[in-house]
């Protein structure tokens, strides 16, 4: 569905299907030149990035395996518990393997510290991290994000992946949840 499939539940559009798409573009030409001849790993981190992944993946020039993760995180609130727990992990060893970890948005960043000090031990050769969305007024903890696709406000999106209650995921564009379908 599209943002105005939608309207009433939305207070406002951020970043159109076009714009990400473009972005993605972009990041993946980049990416490719980064790790080119190097034997890349994709790691999506489910469920919010499958669509990141999904277009990513397809815009890059070169072959790279995905692999994915999945930890707990928000439930059904719009507030970061900063308390992870792995659901379901890699299937992928690591060693000898150059990880981007592919993820839908930076929000205080503490999903994302929590697994990439997880990621540390299992012996990659590099571990980046490639985000569609980042929150910079939300962050509680700084991460080292190679790849950012748009920094945006700090208000609960949802769209392209992102979801409120397992819903809105469908929405091709990303845009600002209105409050009144929280509150
Ligand atoms: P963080 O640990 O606060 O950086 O965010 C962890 C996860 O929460 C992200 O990977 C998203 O799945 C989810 N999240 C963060 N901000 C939003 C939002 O604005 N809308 C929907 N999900 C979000
Ligand atoms: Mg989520």
């Amino acid at each position: 569905m599209r943002a105005a499939d939608i309207q009433d539940d939305l207070s406002q559009i951020l970043v159109t299907e076009e714009e990400i798409l473009a972005k993605l573009d972009e990041l993946a030409a980049r990416v490719a030149e980064d790790y080119a001849g190097k034997d890349l790993l994709l790691v999506g981190v489910l469920k919010g990035a499958v669509m990141v992944m999904a277009d990513f993946s397809r815009a890059l020039p070169m072959d790279a395996p995905m692999d994915w993760m999945a930890v707990s995180s928000y439930g059904a609130s719009t507030k970061s518990s900063g308390v992870v727990q792995i659901r379901k992990d890699l299937d992928t060893d690591l060693h000898g393997k150059h990880v981007l970890i592919v993820e839908d948005i930076i929000d205080s960043g503490l999903t994302l510290s929590w697994l990439l000090e997880n990621f540390e031990s299992r012996g990659a050769d590099s571990i980046e991290v490639l985000a569609l969305l980042r929150k910079p007024e939300a962050a509680k903890v700084e991460i080292d994000c190679r790849y950012v696709g748009f920094d945006i406000p700090n208000e609960f999106v949802v769209g392209y992946g992102l979801d409120y209650a397992e819903s809105y995921r469908n929405l091709r564009d990303v845009a600002v949840l209105a409050p009144h379908v929280y509150s």
